[in-house]
């Protein structure tokens, strides 16, 4: 037998029970038509007995649920029915007979209902015609079964009650299913459209997700209002259009004309809110971020309940999404570019320089650094106002007179970059743009530029490093000559870039405890007998290796870190020579090397009494060394210091004395006690004629104004000698000893004593 359908008849009145059976026509049919499914429900009847079928729907003929009437699709098989189930959709409840082709053939069928195809919605009810035979309910829990009813149990009131239960819990899992699905959609729809950059990628991109939800092709037209200008408020700008309306794109829309999209937009706008006019959706996105949104989309059918609330839902997500947009499109404009001059910023050129230097035109590449001179002063004496509209000038000329094909960022406040083709970033080419005066309220200013280039051949890192790179070469540029040029070399930057690791490496070996202090004994060149020693800094990686001072000192001057380091070596030594003086060394002198950013760091003074106080050292047995070319420096200021140190106790000696140029006077100004005769002269001294080296002349200066005099770096007994014979009284020098560590200082003490006294 066919599967069929048959319409509810009418409707029997009295309460006669379902083994009546009564005969109805079943007209030939296959299938009610998709469309039809949404305003009936549709209710398959399984069952072996041809009766069973008529009686069921002569008892819910004419009979309409939820406004709804019924429409019947028959089986009278387990497999018809699967069959049936297979191939049709929205079928709401299955009155479905227990025993057919086997006794458990409609069990079964539950079971493949559920498990194979995935009918969760559905409602079974389970009829059984033999009174008394149950099937195992354990079997039939798991599969979400409606009801199960003997046939006799069954009157027509009794079906048409179960019935009516099944199908209002069938709506009830279908709306939260839709509203499940319709959320999940949304959800979705949104990631996509935050993926989007642009406004109109989003706004078509918002009209495609409506139509998907809407379950049409994508159709409508997606407008603007900026707020802002009554004008504005007046007329709506189409960002996008699709579909049938694909041909308003662009346009404007004044909402006072009379036609349809103008006024279903300015009533969604007016009201904010989405609303169906007419066979037309309009929806409202309305952001934080002043703009409005409103799309009007044509409908192909009416819109559910469900649906009328998802698509509210949807705006408010939009509106957010949009928001984001927004958000991202001015982030990315102030990360990329300077607001200003409109100008790409440093981070754009970084990228410009990376995507340049991926390409093949790399090789004629040239990334130019073009610097103001003298535009702090400028800005400072003309006004930040007027320093704003000469950047701004400059960018233009920049833009206009160079070749159009060149990429200008403006990275710094008075720094432009231009990457392009050497031959049009040529040094002349771009100093020549500065040439004529540039005109700036009614006046004209005359302004140079410095330039620090970088060849992309040549550059082995990525963007921003050419950027430093090009940063190096600038700054070589303007200590060497004003308004010139400099072409970065890679020596240059690996001895900056290696400085600069050193420095950090520093800072941390320095508070990490890589640094320490040795000690070399100073001694009478008459006696050899100690009377002080002077502390020399070192740093031992933590691999083990020596960074000799030489290389690390310099870097720490440079980078300010000496300031404290060198506290902390005044300190260290104090204290030492506090060990020492408690080991019965009590006549003993520690020298500190003290370095003239040290020196002249306005809390010098503190610093050096707070480390006497601290440490309880005898001012009369510290000695700071100073070198000669600090010497030389800044004569006034100088003195004075020297003044102030001296009235704490501690003594001075000038350190590489010869090297530098101190004249005599000067010399007598300084409240010094001791020179250091450079280790180059002692070297020196077996060379050259006696009478006329300069440390012979150093013994002599110091003889005559009364100062000590010491000669450093004596290796070897003949240039002892010769310092004796010189009347040289002091020594330091691998002659006696190499810097040695505190518990070598000691031993070494302990020996010579020793061996003097033998
Ligand atoms: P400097 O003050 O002229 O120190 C003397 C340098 O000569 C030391 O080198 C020492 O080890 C070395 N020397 C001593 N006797 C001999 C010798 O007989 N033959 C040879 N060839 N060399 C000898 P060092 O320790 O490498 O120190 C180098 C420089 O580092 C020092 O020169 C000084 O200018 C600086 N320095 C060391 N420690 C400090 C410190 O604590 N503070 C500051 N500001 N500078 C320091
Ligand atoms: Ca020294
Ligand atoms: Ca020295």
């Amino acid at each position: 037998m066919p599967a069929s359908i048959t319409p509810s008849g009418p409707l029997k009145e009295d309460n006669a029970p379902l083994d009546e059976l009564i005969f109805a026509d079943e007209p030939a049919g296959d299938a009610v038509p998709a469309s039809a499914a949404a305003h009936c429900w549709r209710i398959l009847v399984v069952d072996d007995d041809a009766d069973v079928h008529s009686t069921t729907t002569f008892a819910l003929a004419n009979v309409e649920m939820q406004g709804r009437p019924l429409v019947f699709l028959h089986a009278y098989s387990a497999a018809q029915a699967y069959e049936i189930l297979a191939r049709e959709s929205d079928i709401a409840v299955v009155l479905l007979d227990v025993v057919m082709e086997r006794a458990d053939a409609g069990l079964q069928l539950v079971r493949r209902i559920r498990d194979e195809l995935k009918l969760h919605d559905l409602r079974i009810i389970l009829r059984t015609g033999q009174p008394g035979y149950a099937p195992e309910m354990d079997a039939i829990r798991g599969y979400d079964i409606n009801d199960y009813r003997t046939k006799s149990e069954l009157t027509r009131t009794k079906l048409y009650t179960t019935v009516a239960a099944s199908i209002r819990s069938y709506e009830q899992i279908r709306a939260l299913d839709v509203n499940r699905l319709g959320m999940e959609h949304i959800v979705a729809a949104c990631a996509e459209l935050m993926a989007l950059h642009g406004a109109r990628d989003v706004a078509l991109g918002i009209l495609t997700q409506a139509g998907k939800l809407l379950g049409q092709p994508p159709e409508g037209v997606l407008y603007c209002r900026d707020d802002g200008g009554a004008a504005a408020a007046d007329s709506l700008r189409a960002l996008a259009a699709v579909g049938a309306c694909r041909h308003l794109d662009g346009r404007e829309l004044g909402v006072q004309r009379g036609q349809q999209f103008a006024v279903a937009a300015g009533r969604a706008l007016r009201q904010r809110d989405c609303g169906v006019d007419d066979g037309l959706l309009s929806m409202v996105f309305a952001g934080k971020t002043g703009r409005e949104f409103v799309a009007c989309i044509p409908l192909e059918r009416e819109l559910g309940e469900v649906e009328q609330r998802l698509l509210k839902v949807f705006c408010g997500m939009v509106a957010v999404c949009l928001d984001n947009v927004e958000l991202v499109t001015r982030l990315n404009r102030s990360v990329f570019h300077d607001r200003l001059t409109g100008l790409p910023n440093r981070n754009c050129m970084v990228e410009l320089i990376d995507k340049r230097l991926a390409t093949s035109g790399r090789s004629e590449s040239v990334l130019a650094l073009a610097d103001l001179d003298h535009f702090a002063e400028t800005n400072d004496a003309l006004g930040h106002h007027f320093g704003d509209l000469l950047l701004v000038a400059v960018a233009e000329r920049i833009k206009s007179r160079l070749d159009p094909a060149l990429e200008v960022g403006r990275i710094g406040s008075d720094i432009f970059a231009m990457l392009g083709d050497a031959c049009a970033l040529e040094p002349e080419r771009i100093q020549a743009l500065f040439r004529e005066p540039f005109r700036i309220d009614g006046q004209d200013v005359q302004v140079s530029s410095t330039l620090g280039l970088v060849r992309l051949l040549e550059h082995d890192g990525n963007g921003a490093d050419a950027l430093k790179d090009a940063d190096i070469a600038l700054k070589r540029a303007k200590s060497q000559q004003r308004t010139g040029h400099f072409y970065f070399s890679r020596s240059m930057g690996v001895e900056i870039r290696e400085r600069v690791r050193m420095m950090h490496a520093l800072r941390n070996g320095f508070q990490n405890g890589q640094l320490f202090l040795d000690y070399q004994p100073q001694v009478d060149l008459a006696t050899n007998r100690p009377f002080g020693a002077e502390a020399l800094l070192r740093w031992r990686l933590d691999d083990g290796r020596l960074v000799p001072p030489d290389r690390f000192i310099p870097i720490a001057e440079y980078s300010g870190l000496i300031v404290e380091i060198g506290e902390w070596v005044l300190r260290q030594a104090c204290a030492e020579l506090m060990r020492l003086r408690a080991a019965g060394h009590r006549d003993f002198t520690m020298s500190v090397n003290v370095s003239q950013v040290q020196f002249r760091h306005p809390r010098f003074l503190d610093m050096l009494r707070r480390a006497l106080d601290d440490t309880g050292a005898p001012p009369e047995y510290i000695e700071l060394e100073i070198t000669e070319s600090m010497a030389m420096e800044e004569p006034a200021a100088l003195v004075e210091k020297l003044a102030q140190v001296k009235r704490t106790g501690v003594s001075i000696a000038i350190d590489d004395f010869g090297t530098g140029f101190s004249s005599l006077s000067h010399l007598q100004r300084l409240q010094v006690d001791r020179l250091k005769i450079d280790r180059a002269f002692v070297t020196e001294i077996t060379g050259s004629a006696r009478g006329g080296s300069i440390a012979q002349m150093v013994v002599q200066l110091g003889r005559n104004l009364g100062l000590s005099v010491i000669a450093e770096g004596v290796e070897d007994e003949r240039q002892a000698q010769i310092l004796r014979q010189l009347g040289c009284p002091l020594a330091q020098g691998y002659l006696y000893a190499r810097p040695l560590s505190p518990e070598g200082l000691l031993e070494w003490l302990a020996r010579n004593r020793a061996s003097r006294a033998a």
